[in-house]
Order: structure tokens, then sequence, then C-alpha cells
């Protein structure tokens, strides 16, 4: 059984007890933390395979992006000053690009997503689109840890339907036979009511529990569900969702920007983790989703990135950064979330999100070793008597800062070096296929 052992580190453990060691160590033991705690207990050196000093770094828990789209990584750059939070807005920037982009653009893609998200320190993402053959391969490679969300689109065609649910089983029957359990099938419903209706939503749900899994949605990105349900339901989104029993499963929920306050009570008693996605927002002229009111109701909040053309990075240090402060903003006072409690939402909140709240998102005894070492030399970090890791982390540094990323006791960078991926193979490829995707978008259009 490998082991690793990690010593003279500032130790963040973010977890029950919140512990935080000046000085600290950890003892890896195959893919999980088998010890940790201060230097003066630090197990004697000989016995471990690996040991790495750790002077001058800051070890945490792994960060959980709990809402992307891989593939669309190929698309960065070409969505400018466009919302992709509106039908229009897809319309016009996206759909054109994914009626000609083909299976094969798809890998180089999710690399460069999969090695932008280890190098800026998230070691497990939740991803949501179609291409799924395409997108397993390079995931198992790249180590990280996924919930992979088959994606649906069905706009009331009982044909699609049928052939997505067909292709949603295979897709869960596949994932669910790999000899790896980092990554976990999950049903990605592009949005209920707005493009699935009732039908396949039911479908969905039973599909869902049969695989005992859990449904990766947009939600209340603008008020369209509320609108479409009041006008066939008389009732809210929420309320016909609870009604449907769409609530039994667990749901990650992207954007939850104007759920109705008087929702938050259902929400709050059920697996139910609303995905704040502030740059995404920013970027389309979006209102601020009203994250502390949401996390005072008790509904779990998580972080995620959205996809990188209406944001357009990985990084979510970054995107601690501006979904507490654009918190303040819509709050107007400072400091309205913590930097403890943002730095829990990126870590154990999206752990909770993806149903793995015993197993990642904090460093404790017993845990899997999904963890990353930042450089605490470089700039950002002083003065360090007064300027507390919580609001560093939040406030003053970036993902650059990431030096070592580490997932089930496997490294996955060491000292900035990617060590599954090549990036600079995967960005190569990428552009490429960017050029590839613009001819056939050229020709489809004069055909
Ligand atoms: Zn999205």
């Amino acid at each position: 059984m490998p082991t690793t052992l990690l010593l003279n580190a500032m130790i963040v453990c973010l977890g029950e007890g919140d512990a935080i060691y000046d000085q600290g160590y950890i003892a890896v033991e195959n893919d999980r933390i088998a010890a940790i705690g201060d230097m003066k207990s630090a197990p004697d050196a000989n016995a471990f395979d690996e040991v790495i000093n750790c002077t001058g770094r800051l070890i945490m828990p792994g960060l959980v992006n709990a809402h992307t789209h891989t593939p669309m990584t190929l698309f960065r750059g070409l969505a400018e000053g466009v919302s992709l939070l509106t039908l229009d807005g897809w319309m016009t920037a996206i759909r054109s690009l994914e009626e000609v982009m083909t299976a094969d653009m798809v890998p180089a893609a999710v690399e460069v997503a999969c090695a932008e998200m280890i190098r800026t320190g998230t070691t497990t993402f939740a991803d949501q689109y179609f291409f799924m053959e395409e997108i397993i391969p390079v995931v198992e490679k790249s180590g990280m840890r996924a919930a992979l969300a088959y994606g649906i689109v069905e706009l009331g065609d009982p044909i699609a339907r049928e052939r997505e649910l067909a292709q949603l089983e295979a897709f869960l029957e596949t994932i669910g036979s790999l000899e790896s359990d980092r990554l976990r099938g999950w049903v990605g419903p592009h949005a209920f009511f707005v493009d699935n209706s009732p039908e396949m939503m039911q479908s969905e749900r039973r599909i869902a529990a049969k695989y005992n899994t859990g449904m990766h949605i947009h939600i209340s990105t603008t008020g369209e569900e509320d609108a479409l349900t009041q006008e066939q339901y008389g009732t809210s989104a929420v309320t016909q969702m609870k009604k449907m029993g769409m609530l039994d499963a667990p749901i990650i929920a992207a954007h939850a920007i104007t759920i109705p306050e008087a929702d938050w009570r259902i929400l709050a008693e059920h697996e139910f983790t609303a995905v704040a996605a502030a740059s995404a927002c920013m970027r389309a002229g979006a209102e601020a989703a009203p994250v502390l009111g949401m996390h005072n109701a008790g509904i779990n909040i998580a972080i995620g990135t959205d996809n990188v053309c209406n944001n357009n990075d990985y990084d979510l240090f970054l995107e601690m950064r501006m979904l507490a402060k654009l918190t303040s903003f819509r709050e107007k006072r400072p400091g309205a979330l913590k930097a403890r409690d943002i730095l829990a939402m990126a870590t154990t909140g999206g752990a909770k999100a993806l149903g793995l709240a015993d197993e990642i998102g904090s460093l404790e005894v017993g845990k899997r070793a999904d963890l990353i070492v930042l450089d605490r030399t470089g700039i950002g970090w002083t003065p360090l008597p007064t300027n507390d890791p919580f609001t560093a982390l939040v406030y003053s540094v970036n993902g650059s800062a990431v030096t070592d990323s580490m997932v089930n006791g496997r490294w996955l960078l060491r000292d900035r070096q990617w060590t599954t991926l090549d990036y600079a193979s995967a960005v190569k490829r990428q552009s490429e296929d960017v050029l590839r995707l613009l001819a056939l978008r050229e020709e489809a259009e004069n055909a």
C-alpha cells in the first residue's frame, strides 16, 4: 500500500472542529488520509514510501466545481457580449456551433478544462453535457473525481424523448461498470418545464431512483419556470416539482437566481443544492442570486464556474472571491458572507451537493486523500500574523498559488507540472478543432 507523509505545512482542515495546524503533517495511505495533526505528534518518516517537506506551504481540501460544461471550452471567446443565460443568447452564439460540432472535437476541449481545473486547485467537478462517450475517457485519464450528468434537451418531441432516455440509461450502465469509483453518473435535464416536459421529468425521476443518483439541472436563471408553472398549474415551479416528486432525488441546481423566497423552506428540507456561478451571472448582466438568504434558510450552497464562454476561466479561487464580493454588493453591507463560509461552499458544500460529504470536502482521518498544496511564500499572503488564511484564500490569492494537487492519494500536479495530462498537446489540438468548427459552421450557413 503506497504511503506519503507531508510535513511542516500550515493545514486548513475545514471539517468538523475546523482545525488549523500552523505546523502540521498529513499521512496518506493508499487513497485515504491515515493521520493528520501537529508536527509534535508526527509519525516516523522512515515508515513512508514518499516524504515531502512542505515548509512555506498551505494544505487544504481540493476544491469542488459544482457546475460546468467541459466540452464548451472549445467555444471560449466565441460568445463575447452575449448572455448565455437567456434562450435567445444561447441560440445566437452557441446553438449553431453545437449543431456542427463533432465528437472528435470533444477530447481536447475536455483535457484543457481538466488541466486548468487541476492547475488551479479543483479536484472534483460536476459536469453536464452531451458527448459523454468522449468525455468519460479523458476524465478517467485526468485522475479527477467527477459527477458526469448526461445532458437532455427534449422540447416536447416524443422521438427525442425515447432516444434520450435510452441513451441516458446506456450511459448510466457504462459509468456504473467502470472499475474506478471516481466517476459517478447523473441525470442532466437542461431545465425542468422550460425544455424538459413534465412527462420527461417523471421518466428522469424514475431513472435517477433506479440508478440511485440525482439530477443536475439549471433552475431559475430567469423566472421562466415559474411563469410556465403559474400559467399551467397556478403554482410556483418548486411547489409543482415537490408535487411531482422531483425533489425526492438529490438535485444540483445551477444559478438559482429567481427562486421565490417562499419556496426556500421547501428546498432546505430536501437534498437540494443551489450552485452560485457569480462570474457567469455578472458577465451575463443577470441578477445576483440571493445566496445569503438561501444559505441562512438552510439550503446547501456550492460554487461553480459554469461554462467558460461566459466566465471565462476555471479558477475556483477567483469564483469564491467574486461570490463573496457580489454578495456584499447585493446585500449592501460588508462581509455579508464570512470568508470561512465561502471556503466551505467551495469544499464541503460541493461535496454535499455531489453526495460525497462522507468522502471528500474536508481533511479528516478516513476521508479520501483529495488535497491541494499552495505556495505561501508568493504574493498576497502577508502580513502572515494578521492576514488570516481564510481571508487570504478568498480575497488575496488565486489558483496560480497551487503547486500540487492530489486525488485518491495520487498526485495529479507536482511542482506545478501535470502528471496525468498533456496541456500543450491538448491546447494545440483544441486550436485546430476550433478552426475546423468555424469552417463547418460557415459551410452550413452557405448551404
Ligand atoms: Zn450551465
